[in-house]
């Protein structure tokens, strides 16, 4: 599955809807300094299902709704859709059923996150799934954070393990397992 595009709506420094076409050939993102080219990563990072505060550069899930400006007004939602190319159908089954997959996800002030997958309401569990099985999940060592390298230089054994899990594809079945051991 390939990423078409990217739309942001009241995300972090994104309140005005915008919208990032992920053409094939696209390799880079130039712009000064704070005008928002980690907030886009962060945005496509969300989306898959992160929910570490930490990973969005924040102290809470609601740290990435538009905060407002000097002459703007905070927002009350930030929404971030993801579409992808599913014309070869390899999405898991239970999301293979169109051309195109669209996965939504919102987060209200005080509600929380909300997700969908061509208008479907669905779990966060069911996104996060999705995305690890495809091996791009949130997790996905395919996304570098600004300062991750060094990170990964100093992680511990079990840390570093987690990332070639991610890069094996076998992340999924990992919680999988993990659940099945809860029950
Ligand atoms: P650099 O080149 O320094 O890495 P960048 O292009 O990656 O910069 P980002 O870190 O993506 O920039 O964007 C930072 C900007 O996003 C800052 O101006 C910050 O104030 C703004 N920002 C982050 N969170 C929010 C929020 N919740 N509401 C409004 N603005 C936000
Ligand atoms: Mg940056």
């Amino acid at each position: 599955m390939r990423f078409d595009r990217l739309r942001l709506s009241g995300f972090k420094s994104f309140v005005d809807p915008t919208e990032l076409v992920i053409a094939e050939g696209l390799t880079g993102v130039v712009g000064p300094n704070g005008c928002g080219k980690s907030n886009l990563l962060e945005a496509l990072r969300w989306v898959m299902g992160e929910n570490r505060p930490t990973a969005m550069r924040g102290g809470g899930m609601e740290d990435v709704i538009f905060a407002g400006a000097a002459t703007r007004p905070a927002r009350n939602f930030a929404e971030v859709s993801l579409v992808l190319d599913n014309s070869e159908r390899l999405a898991p089954a239970g999301f293979n059923d169109s051309d195109q997959l669209e996965v939504v996800r919102r987060i209200t002030r005080d509600v929380g996150s909300a997700y969908k997958a061509n208008a479907k309401d669905v779990r966060a569990r069911d996104i996060q799934m999705l995305f690890a099985d495809a091996s791009t999940g949130a997790h996905s060592p395919a996304l570098v954070r600004q300062g991750q390298i060094s990170e990964l230089i100093n992680a511990r054994p079990q840390a570093r393990r987690r990332i070639l899990e991610e890069a094996a594809g076998i992340s999924g079945l990992y919680q999988r397992r993990h659940e099945a051991e809860l029950k």
